[in-house]
Formats: C-alpha cells, structure tokens, sequence
C-alpha cells in the first residue's frame, strides 16, 4: 500500500527550501498523497535571538497561515491540509514558543531536535561526534520533549551522529524509543534522509525499536515539491515501507489530531 500522507513538509521561508505553497500542494496531489500536513521549522519566540537562517521569522507565521488556510480551501476536494510546525524543545523557551503559537489555528507540532538548547550557542547534533555524554544530553531532551505530550510524532529520532560504541547508542536509542511508546507516538522514518543517504535513517536506531515495539511513521521531510514527485521520491517512498517493514513495525499510515 502506497504512501497516503505526509506531515512533514516546509515552505521556502525556512530559507533553505524551495518552491510555492501551492507547488508543494499540487505535487502532493500528484504523488497521491490524501493527507498532506506542513510542518515549517517554527520561529523561536521574539526575544530568543537569530542564529544562522534555518527557520522562518516570528513575523512571517501570518504569511504562512494566510497562504495555507487559503490553499486547504481551494484544494478541499483533492487534498486534506494540515498545518503545523516542526519544532525544536528548548526547554527555557517553551512555554513562550506555544504562547506564541496559542494566537494561531496551528494543528500540531512535530519534534525536530537538531540543537540541544538552540542554535545560536550550541552544536548541530548531526556532526559526528563521539562523546557518550552529549548523546546522553540529547536523549535527555528528545524523552523531555516527549514527555510534554505537545508533539504529534518525533521526526529523526535518530539525527544525532554518535560514532561511538555501538551499545552506548542502543541504550540510549532505547530510552527515546520506551518514552515514545509510553507516550503513545510514532517515530519517524525520515524519507529525507534516505534519498539523500545521509546517516539516517539509522538501522541501530530501529533495532532499539523494534525491541520496544514502537509504531512507525514515514515522514518526506519536504524541501522542494520535487520531494514527492520525482524518481527519487518514489524510490524513498518504497525504501522507506521496506525499511519499516523490515523491523517488524506497524506503520501508521494516517495521525488523527
Ligand atoms: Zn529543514
Ligand atoms: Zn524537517
């Protein structure tokens, strides 16, 4: 059974995505997707600083709730729209980031823990690294994050680049994946990644949970609409069915909000 729906999709004001809210709408129609849920990297709060332009500005969520809410209306028959955010956990500024968002009709949020406090003072979790403390300290926030009950599924739950001992990242793996199963979430197959070969997503990661029994989701990631409707696009698609199928996982193929 073919991929129906995809929550994590971005729009161009991240600034490193490309392509029209409506040629990402128009090229999900055309690869099938029912369910289409757009998840942009969300503003930090006013207040919290700029760091290098990997999310859209504060100022810019009207823009994008306009557009959205304007495209889930004229597509209504062709597509079910849902827009969310994908977010980081920073703990300091969490409750000042859903204050921000109370003010808009925003459906859900995904977890994306690239930073560990953010990304004006700290590392991306995606450089290699061996040190089992930082990965210790990343586990900390993704269970943290999971523990707030505010987000829909975990996307890359596996982005930290640990190229240490193999079994002090199964341990670690294993307590994000033993929270999002208490929590009743989905951890995403990142589709993203798989076209692109980067280094998720990772197979040690999916053994922890397929021992814990965790549910899957597959998640494109868009950053262009080309995302969903090229040769590669459906390479991944079906990559990523294998994959999850390949640890014994049920897939979930549609989220109820
Ligand atoms: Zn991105
Ligand atoms: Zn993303």
């Amino acid at each position: 059974m073919p991929m129906t729906a995809n929550y994590h999709t971005h729009t161009k004001r991240c600034g490193h995505a490309s392509g029209e809210d409506r040629e990402y709408v128009e090229a999900a129609i055309r690869a099938g997707i029912k369910v289409l849920g757009f998840a942009d990297h969300v503003p930090l709060p006013p207040g919290q600083g700029t760091g290098p332009r990997i999310r859209m500005e504060p100022e810019q969520i009207g823009d994008y709730f306009d557009s959205l809410l304007a495209l889930r209306e004229e597509y209504a028959d062709r597509i079910e729209l849902h827009i969310g955010f994908e977010a980081e956990y920073f703990s300091r500024s969490f409750y000042e980031l859903q204050t921000m968002l109370a003010d808009w009709p925003c459906e859900y949020l995904l977890l994306g823990q690239h930073f560990l406090r953010d990304e004006t003072a700290d590392f991306y979790i995606g450089r290699p690294f061996d040190d089992p403390e930082l990965l210790e300290r990343y586990t900390d926030t993704v269970v943290a994050a999971i523990e707030t009950g505010a987000f829909l599924y975990v996307a890359h739950p596996d982005i930290a680049r640990f190229t240490g001992d193999e079994a002090v990242y199964l341990a670690q793996a294993r307590r994000i994946c033993r929270a999002a199963k208490e929590a009743g979430i989905p951890l995403e197959v990142n589709l993203l990644g798989m076209r692109e070969l980067r280094w998720y997503p990772r197979g040690l990661f999916f053994e922890a949970a397929a021992e814990e029994g965790n549910k899957l989701i597959l998640g494109l990631d868009a950053h262009s609409p080309k995302h969903f409707t090229d040769r590669e696009a459906a390479e991944a698609m079906r990559d990523g069915l294998d994959f999850a199928e390949s640890f014994g996982l049920e897939l979930v193929r549609e989220l109820r909000q």
